[in-house]
């Protein structure tokens, strides 16, 4: 079968170098060639977390840790920002935990502002906020900055962040926010296979999962945490993973994250300079563009350029590149452009020239 390339918002490319540390012969996850190995990937790990705490290694996609994150940390009442598919999810993930929850409901395209959330936390009524960063279905990205403030007023409520098509692409200084868990997946910003989730928390959240009943074993922050400090995973992990994880840490602080954070910038920037020459406008209100993809407005809102999205896919796929044509109750009505990952200013242009080839048969 022919190579499709992904520049769909997860999962993405992957490296061949990453690959070839995937396939690594499996050694024991109870043995002291995997404690080192883990040894080693943590400190680049707490350094990409800005973190003084362990980071945990969770098989499971990212969804796993937030449910676990849920299980561990909600006692009273969460509150779930929601401005996209993701984060519309999460509300409904903690009703089938069990958990009372309520939607801080948010138009799609628009970010989460802190002040919306400090109005609701004010009632005193929650213990647990769930946001996610980069809403990867509207190119949304919300100021953690200014969320992450709200910490200092409520210092009680457990700040919980799904950074998964972000994480690692702009600083995300865990410690510094005061966030209590921070989590990503392995196959968005990563580019790594999908399978992985990486974690890391407050001393505060561990404190606070002590006290919740409920919070099952396979995803119990206590677990992660004590067998952390034995450079273990609380069960069979996904060895694999943890290989191309390493190599691609190594391609990462080869980089620099200053220089990678920068690529990050500079492609979403020609992505979208890319959709507004082609007569589109951009899905998220402006100022709020993430940096990791393109979310085109293509009749989802009055003023853009409207094409037949799905066409536009096929044509594109046929010349080995894949887009995405929008996702949830946008589909079709945007499409979606990634720039995670490995991505270059040479590999976003070869992407521009094969859509705009496809435009122009439309
Ligand atoms: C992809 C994605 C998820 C879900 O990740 P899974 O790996 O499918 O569990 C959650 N949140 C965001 C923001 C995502 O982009």
């Amino acid at each position: 079968m022919a190579h499709v390339k992904l520049f769909i918002p997860g999962p993405i490319e992957v490296s061949e170098k990453t690959l070839q540390a995937f396939r690594s012969p499996m050694i024991g996850h109870r043995g002291q060639g995997f404690k080192d190995l883990y040894a080693r990937l943590q400190p680049k790990l707490q350094a990409l977390f800005y973190t003084q705490q362990l980071v945990y290694l969770s098989t499971s996609s990212a969804w796993g840790v937030m449910e676990g994150a849920i299980r561990n940390l909600v006692a009273k009442k969460a509150l779930c920002c929601m401005n996209g598919a993701f984060s519309d999810k999460w509300l409904d993930v903690a009703q089938r935990c069990g958990k009372a929850a309520e939607g801080l409901k948010v138009e799609w395209g628009q970010p989460i502002r802190a002040e919306a959330i400090d109005a609701k936390l004010a009632t005193g009524q929650f213990d647990a906020l769930t946001l996610i960063h980069n809403e990867t279905s509207t190119g949304v990205m919300s100021s953690l900055v200014e969320i992450a403030a709200l910490k200092k007023k409520y210092p009680d409520v457990m700040f919980i962040v799904d950074s998964v098509s972000s994480f690692s692409a702009l600083k995300l200084p865990l410690d510094e926010l005061g966030l209590d868990v921070l989590l990503t997946g392995s196959q968005k910003a990563l580019a790594m296979p999908p399978g992985l989730a990486l974690f890391a928390c407050s001393p505060a959240a561990l404190a606070k999962a002590a006290t919740v009943p409920g919070r099952g074993y396979y995803f119990d922050f206590l677990e992660f945490q004590k067998n952390a400090e034995g450079n273990m995973t609380p069960s069979t992990p996904s060895i694999g993973h943890i290989f191309a994880l390493e190599s691609k840490l190594e391609d990462i602080f080869n980089e620099g994250l200053e220089a990678r954070y920068a690529r990050h910038r500079k492609l979403a920037q020609m992505t979208r300079d890319w959709a507004l020459g082609q007569g589109f406008t951009l899905f998220p209100e402006k100022g709020s563009e993430s940096v990791t993809l393109a979310c085109v407005n293509n009749g989802a809102k009055p003023g853009s350029r409207v094409i037949d999205a799905e066409k536009l896919v096929s044509l594109v796929k046929k010349q080995g590149f894949l887009i995405n044509g929008g996702y949830g109750k946008i589909k079709g009505t945007t499409f979606r452009v990634s720039n995670m990952g490995d991505e270059t200013e040479a590999t976003m242009k070869e992407l521009f020239a094969v859509m705009d080839a496809a435009l122009k048969q439309l």
